[in-house]
């Protein structure tokens, strides 16, 4: 018997897909130029058909990528040659929200919004809002730790998993965390799991943290001349000891592109755009707001525009929310980055992108999360143009390089997956990836998970 007709016996024919336009579905993420036909695609509607096709997979060696809206940024779910694509999205429940806890229970298939939205309709609020919060899955979200807007007074994925239930690589069930704000008992395997990118269990259960929602926002645009001011006002404000819940930046060519897009009214000829938002009891959003205003205007903002009412708060967002929609029109392939340096770092970033693009001739745009230091640098270009496509290898290899340099990293929320596997060595070292891989051993001996994702 070969293994899609095991797992038709187990699972019924309608669960196996093979047809040739199922395949070329599931062949990318996010990822512009990444992709490869799975052998099947299986979406199990059960724990314990997850745990039956893992032992499947165990038995006959057979790799297993799992996957969720397949929004990632790192090629993390692209099928493996020969595998078994194992999407959850059909796992989408909300099992339980648990309002003496503040916990909310769910299946990995959920979409990130359905639970932000469950939150608020329990008066409670789960931060972590990644760009792609409409589309993507909790499980994407917890096993890439992804980040968002909000991440500098929030945090990230991470700090919200308090506990989860995880299928193994030969079918056993494992449970690891509780409900309990403290528990010690042991390793926390949780902990591994988070960020995992599919390569240690397939996450079937999550119980996510809620916390009670601010009263109040202010949201504000400050535009500049200098990317330098920007950059000093960010830092001003933070040593002003304001921790805002969102400090985002945008380029000139990322201004541009938005106001192209969005029409929201923006000078295009800023050379930077930040998106200034704080929360909290009202009148202390009122006051931080004001001292806000007052440090960008004096470190050099033009104008900064402070939105009056919730739907201006929501088209000023915008300019930051549409950065990725509105630079993927420009070009035919838009390649997105990720690298995070220390916040004092963030101007020579940004200018040494800058120049990287222009000594390669490409044309780059560059956004993200600035109170976080974690930059986007996102080159417009075409998978056709072979010369400009080997030109941008070697950009990207030396913005790496330099996110490295300034004491950063190379990836801050996408993850590794494939596009950032032969950069992982230079940036870690050997002996944290040599670890890396004896855990991998233990966890999946036979390496059928997402194997050559994150390392070979
Ligand atoms: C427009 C846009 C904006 C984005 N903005 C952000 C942003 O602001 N911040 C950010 O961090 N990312 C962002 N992303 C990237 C992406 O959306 C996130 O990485 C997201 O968490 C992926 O979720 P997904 O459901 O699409 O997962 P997938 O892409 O399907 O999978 C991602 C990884 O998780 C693994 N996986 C999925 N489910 C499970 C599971 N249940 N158990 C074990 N492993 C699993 C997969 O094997 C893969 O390695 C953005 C992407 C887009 C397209």
């Amino acid at each position: 018997m070969t293994v899609i007709e095991k797992l038709q016996e187990a699972l019924g024919d309608d669960a196996v897909r093979t047809s040739a336009e199922d395949l070329s579905v599931y062949a990318f993420d996010g990822t512009a130029i990444l992709s490869q036909l799975p052998a099947c695609v299986v979406l199990p509607e059960s724990v314990d058909q997850v745990a039956t096709i893992l032992s499947i997979a165990n038995d006959t060696q057979t790799a297993v990528v799992t996957r969720g809206s397949g929004t990632g940024l790192a090629g993390g779910s692209v099928p493996s040659p020969g595998c078994i694509v194992l999407c959850l999205v059909k796992l989408n429940q909300i099992l339980e929200v648990d309002t003496a806890n503040l916990t909310m229970t769910v299946e990995p298939g959920v979409l990130t919004q359905k639970i932000a939205d469950t939150a608020t309709a329990a008066g409670l609020f789960y931060p972590p809002d990644p760009g792609s919060i409409k589309i993507s899955t909790i499980g994407g979200n917890v096993a890439n730790n992804s980040g968002g807007l909000r991440g500098l007074k929030y945090g990230v994925t991470r700090d919200y998993v308090m506990a989860m239930e995880v299928v193994l690589a030969d079918g056993r069930m494992l449970q690891t965390g509780t409900k309990c704000v403290k528990d010690v008992a042991g390793f926390s395997l949780r902990d591994l799991f988070i960020g995992s990118e599919g390569t240690l269990g397939v996450m079937t259960k999550i119980t996510l943290k809620l916390i009670p929602p601010p009263e109040a926002k202010a949201t504000m645009l400050g535009l500049f001349d200098q990317m330098t001011d920007a950059a000093r006002t960010i830092s001003a404000i933070i040593e002003a000891r304001i921790i805002p819940c969102t400090l985002e930046f945008l380029d000139r060519t990322t201004v541009a592109c938005v106001e192209d897009f969005a029409h929201i009214g923006l000078p295009t000829d800023v050379e930077a755009l930040t998106l200034m938002e704080v929360d909290g009891h009202p009148a202390q959003v009122a006051e931080a707001a004001d001292q806000i205003e007052q440090i960008a205007l004096e470190h050099g903002a033009r104008e900064v525009r402070r939105a009056s009412s919730e739907e201006e708060a929501t088209r000023l967002a915008s300019a930051r929310r549409t950065a990725f929609s509105a630079l993927a029109r420009r070009a035919p392939t838009v390649i997105l980055e990720d690298v995070t340096v220390p916040r004092s770092e963030l101007a020579k970033m940004v200018a040494a992108v800058e120049r990287i693009a222009k000594e390669h001739d490409l044309e780059v745009g560059t956004f993200g999360h600035m109170g976080d230091g974690n930059l986007h640098p996102t080159f417009l270009t075409d998978e056709r143009n072979e010369a400009e496509m080997q030109r941008v290898e070697v950009a990207m290899k030396e913005v790496f390089q330099t996110a490295v340099d300034l004491g950063g990293t190379i990836t801050g929320e996408h993850g590794v997956g494939l596009a950032k596997k032969p950069f992982l060595r230079g940036a870690l070292g050997d002996v944290p990836l040599d670890v890396m891989k004896s855990l991998k051993g233990v966890f999946d001996p036979q390496g059928i998970l997402n194997p050559g994702k994150i390392f070979d």
